[in-house]
């Protein structure tokens, strides 16, 4: 059956937006960014309560370099506080990208006839699985556009299905999340029966005025539809949701501050925030033309990640490969969370033999990292970041409200830090060139060493032992 949003969106009327765009105007507007005011600010953030909306306006307002600096070290504290080195690792693998919406700055836009479309046969889609795991892949998020020729939420319960089938050697994909158009309630739900981790949209801008001037067609026209679309997934109970802004489409601070409003909203409705945030900034791709006043430069954007990591002390933040290498090493150290690694964003190019140019009429837009997942855990390591590809909480249940990750004292220590070693060790048996493999098992030492608890560090080598010998999957 075809997919008809259209045939929904009356019964979801109960949904009302939760934008108001001269609050957040107002609450940039008349903010006074004292020094106290600002570091009291930092200081309620470091002692990780989530900040409200006039106190993240105030951030955004300081501008004096001095304030900037004192934003940045607080982030700086607050990840290392709450979150430590490890960065968790994924891949996007692209599905199709036939799409009816317009929206202005996509390569994939109905309107770019220089794009080449294609859609992911499942022939084609186990090639890129494959390809996918022996890289060392364990985490994936499947990208789809949107158009009746296959997307459906049928189609995306299929390929997630699939995807979880691929085994190969000892790969497997053991998370897929998805990035795609919102879906009625009963599309959520069949898209959560196939197992999915987290659903993520990115309402691009959250300035309705500006929203309509980037989309002028397709159903992706509707803001509202698109604001309510994770109020729906938490209805069908997808309790692991993923909200993002398109940074470079309207004011940086607006944006912020459409955010934090967006996990405001969550949390009071459903009990849980966003799982993770993301904040891509437009990069070029194939006959783009968008004005450039309100794009973002790198001092700014590092700025940005700073704010946001103050204002959701807990929650996930993903940086991708949009960027250059140079401002993910920058931003890791402020905030951010998740990276990807080894990613290429042309239609089945994983299977693809050694690096053909990047093509941007065969992708959404252009990349600026392109390395290997071997280079970047190569370089994680050397600087002293533990990648991880850790899944437990999905796969143990601990998710949505239940996914107290960062609230219950010592959760990092107890799961997330053990999982990302034992994650880290499969990796290194199974993919690790011989000069990483070395690199990686010092950094599992220094890590061990660091924790005071003989017992647990007893455990956790004995898991690391199994592993050795050739059992897999094994976590806490
Ligand atoms: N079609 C689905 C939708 O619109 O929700 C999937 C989204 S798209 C394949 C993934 C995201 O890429 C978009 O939501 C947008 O934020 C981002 N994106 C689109 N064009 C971009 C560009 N030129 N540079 C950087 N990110 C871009
Ligand atoms: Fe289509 Fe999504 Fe690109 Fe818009 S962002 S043109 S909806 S793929």
């Amino acid at each position: 059956m075809k997919f008809n949003p259209e045939r929904y969106r009356i019964a979801d009327e109960s949904m009302k937006p939760f934008i108001d765009a001269d609050e957040i105007w107002d609450c940039i507007n008349n903010a006074k960014p004292s020094k106290e005011r600002v570091r009291d600010i930092i200081a309620k953030s470091l002692d990780k309560q989530r900040l409200n909306l006039a106190e993240v306006g105030t951030l955004c307002a300081a501008s004096s370099p001095d304030l900037i600096e004192e934003i940045k070290e607080g982030a700086r504290l607050l990840k290392q506080r709450i979150y430590g080195n490890r960065i968790v690792l994924f891949a996007p693998l692209y599905i199709g990208n036939h799409c009816i919406n317009n929206c202005e700055y996509c390569g994939f836009r109905a309107s770019n006839s220089e794009q080449v479309r294609t859609t992911l046969s499942d022939e084609d889609l186990v090639q890129q699985v494959e390809a996918l795991e022996d890289n060392g892949q364990k985490r994936l998020i499947l990208v789809y556009g949107e158009h009746p020729k296959y997307y459906t939420p049928e189609f995306i319960a299929h390929t997630t299905r699939m995807v979880y089938g691929v085994k190969k050697g000892h790969g497997e994909i053991r998370r897929v999340n998805i990035n795609a158009a919102p879906l009625d309630i009963e599309g959520f739900r069949t898209v959560k029966e196939a197992g999915i981790g987290t659903y993520q949209i990115f309402q691009e801008t959250y300035h309705p005025g500006a929203y309509a001037r980037y989309h002028s067609a397709g159903i992706k026209r509707d803001y509202n539809w698109r604001l309510t679309a994770l109020d729906r997934a938490q209805e069908a109970g997808i309790d692991d949701v993923g909200i993002g802004a398109l940074i470079g489409l309207y004011d940086w601070r607006f944006e912020v501050l459409g955010l934090v409003r967006h996990t405001n909203h969550l949390e009071a409705c459903y009990n849980v925030g966003p799982h993770t945030i993301s904040f891509p900034r437009i990069k070029d791709a194939s006959g783009l033309s968008i004005s450039q006043e309100h794009f973002v430069s790198d001092d700014d954007m590092v700025r940005l990640v700073a704010i946001l990591r103050l204002a959701v002390p807990y929650t996930g933040m993903i940086l991708t490969a949009r960027e250059p290498a140079h401002v993910r090493q920058q931003v890791m150290q402020f905030g951010v969370s998740q990276i990807d690694g080894g990613t290429k964003l042309e239609i089945g190019a994983y299977a693809e033999k050694e690096s053909e140019q990047q093509d941007l009429n065969r992708e959404q837009f252009k990349i600026n990292d392109d390395r290997t997942l071997s280079e970047v855990i190569d370089d994680l390591v050397t600087n002293g970041y533990l990648p991880s590809f850790c899944t437990a909480c999905y796969r143990l249940g601990r998710t949505g409200e239940h996914f107290m990750e960062f609230s219950v004292p010592g959760f990092i220590k107890r799961y997330c830090t053990p999982n990302a070693v034992l994650t880290l060790t499969e990796y290194l048996e199974d993919y690790a060139k011989p000069e990483i493999k070395e690199k990686g098992y010092k950094l599992i030492d220094k890590t061990l060493s660091e924790i005071s608890d003989a017992a647990e560090v007893a455990d956790i080598r004995q898991r690391i032992q199994r592993i050795q010998q050739g059992e897999r999957d094994l976590y806490f």
